[in-house]
């Protein structure tokens, strides 16, 4: 019998390794002969540890199992599907995951995440084979076509990066993907590299058939060991089987992948920082223009995409641009994986089209806040998206619709908070992290920040309220306009959405009151 319990790091966090362990040792006992793969997490974070079975039924997951009840489970025979408490039914049948559309996830948490074979029975390389009969410009074409949009958070053409490069003639091009997933409340990053590593191989392999460029970069975060281990030995059975090195899949065009770690910056999840870390530097942004696909990595024209905009490159190439544009809305268009988090009773991963709104993925998906209070605010975006009121849910995830409302989606982290949150110490905490994580190369950004902080505190403290209030507004216009990047000049958006929508909790004397 083929049990699945998850090796990514959410499910371990809560004793998958444990479990598999325990797993193991009753089987023996009771001369039971198990097959444990440890797959990828479905994204249903709180069934983990979710162990699925495979029965005539297909396969039958239970969840949330700690060591102690695998001795009932054992009893209710659920190696064959046997009812038991924790019995979930088919996966695929749990609401959350039953409404989703999954194209970039359609593979994590099903397939052994280190078995090419399993990944190209699961419809996998598939995009890559169609790439290597094409020309570069007709990869290009469709990816451009397909309407893919940056998912790192800028939103920009993917087809357009591409067609960049492939246009700038140089002896050397590079392909870099950005998993350095920082953003507060994101994990999508870390399920694919865990879940299904070959997936990010195929979408940037075919990015360098597609530019010409015949070498990669994976840029993974230093709090993310597993994953990069993961990658790594991903990297290293395309290589033994044809999928990566001098001549991928016979083709006699060349391409190969390296994973780094970074150390521990935020600021190194903005590409011109990333590039400057991955040349074994300090990690300090880059003056724009030139732009990194004219001169990038080590000078070089280079794509540097996130790795959510990799991953959808093989079902682009797979199913046509026409089948990927059909999901989503205005010019957003494909789908997004949010990630759901903070005080939510269901938080874990949910892949729709764009155009689906907070309210339905907040109270559908994730069942309204775990705490059982009424949603307060909610943060889209990272540390640096603003901050939105319970009454404005029905905005639809979609990146024009949240720039309307000086919003963003960025990598499609949602984090909830209940009633009792308190927003000036969320605004304090925004500027407090941009003077911690800023790379000091601006002004604004660099000195800006501590002295938010410093205002924020003495409005806190109900100092000379009014003028400290219009003093922090006149330093966010200052930050927005003259920083050099995207922290110093995104770091007033949840400042500034703070005290517009939530003036009450800036007024100590009203604070009081509600006390
Ligand atoms: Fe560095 Fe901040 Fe300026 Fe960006 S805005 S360049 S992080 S100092």
């Amino acid at each position: 019998v083929r049990v699945y319990v998850p090796g990514d790091s959410s499910a371990v966090a809560v004793g998958a390794n444990r479990v598999a362990h325990a797993l193991e040792r009753l089987a023996r006992e009771k001369k039971v002969e198990i097959e444990i793969v440890r797959n990828g997490s479905r994204g249903l974070y709180w069934l983990e540890p979710m162990v699925e079975v495979t029965t005539s039924e297909g396969r039958i997951a239970y969840g949330p199992v700690a060591p102690g009840d695998l001795a009932g489970l054992f009893e209710a025979g659920f190696l064959s599907g046997g009812q038991h408490a924790l019995r979930l039914g088919r996966p695929e049948d749990i609401p959350f995951l039953k409404n989703q559309e999954r194209l970039m996830f359609a593979r994590c948490g099903i397939t052994d995440p280190l078995s090419v074979e399993e990944y190209r029975a699961h419809g996998g390389f598939r995009g890559l084979a169609k790439a290597l009969r094409m020309q570069p410009q007709e990869i290009v074409s469709e990816v451009t076509e397909s309407g893919l949009r940056g998912r790192g958070g800028a939103g920009f053409p993917t087809g357009i990066k591409w067609k960049t490069v492939l246009e700038t003639k140089a002896e050397r091009k590079y392909i870099v993907c950005n998993a350095d997933e920082g953003d507060s409340g994101t994990f999508a990053d870390r399920m694919i590299m865990e879940g299904d590593p070959f997936l990010l191989i195929e979408g940037m392999t075919i990015a360098g058939i597609a530019t010409g460029a015949t070498k990669g970069f994976i840029y993974i975060r230093s709090e993310y060991p597993d994953a990069f281990r993961q990658m790594g030995r991903a990297i290293e059975i395309a290589r033994n089987t044809g999928y990566l090195g001098p001549n991928v899949l016979g083709s006699g065009k060349a391409f190969d992948l390296e994973t780094r770690l970074g150390a521990g910056a935020y600021i190194c999840g903005e590409e011109t920082s990333l590039l400057e870390s991955l040349e074994g530097k300090r990690g300090v942004i880059r003056f724009k223009p030139p732009l990194p696909a004219i001169k990038g990595l080590f000078g070089q024209p280079t794509v540097i995409n996130n790795l959510l905009s990799f991953a959808s490159v093989p079902v682009i190439m797979d199913d046509g641009a026409n089948f990927y544009k059909n999901y989503g809305t205005g010019r957003s268009r494909g789908t997004q994986p949010f990630q759901l988090a903070g005080n939510v009773k269901q938080g874990g991963l949910i892949e729709k089209a764009f155009g689906v709104t907070l309210k339905e993925l907040i109270y559908d998906f994730g069942g309204g806040t775990l705490s059982g209070r009424p949603v307060r605010a909610v943060q889209v975006g990272g540390p640096l998206g603003a901050y939105l009121r319970a009454d404005q849910l029905d905005i639809p995830m979609d990146y024009e619709a949240f720039a309307a409302v000086k919003a963003m989606l960025g990598h499609g982290g949602i984090v909830v908070f209940d009633d009792t949150v308190d927003m000036a110490q969320q605004a304090r905490f925004a500027m407090e992290f941009c003077a911690v994580e800023s790379c000091g190369k601006c002004t604004p950004c660099r000195i800006g920040s501590t002295r938010g902080v410093e205002v924020i505190d003495r409005i806190i403290a109900d100092q000379d309220r009014a003028k400290n209030l219009r003093l922090l507004d006149d330093l966010c216009e200052t930050m927005v306009d003259g920083s050099l990047c995207a922290l110093g000049g995104l770091t007033p958006f949840p400042v500034q959405s703070a005290i517009r929508y939530f003036p009450e909790d800036f007024d100590k004397p009203s604070r009081k009151a509600a006390e």
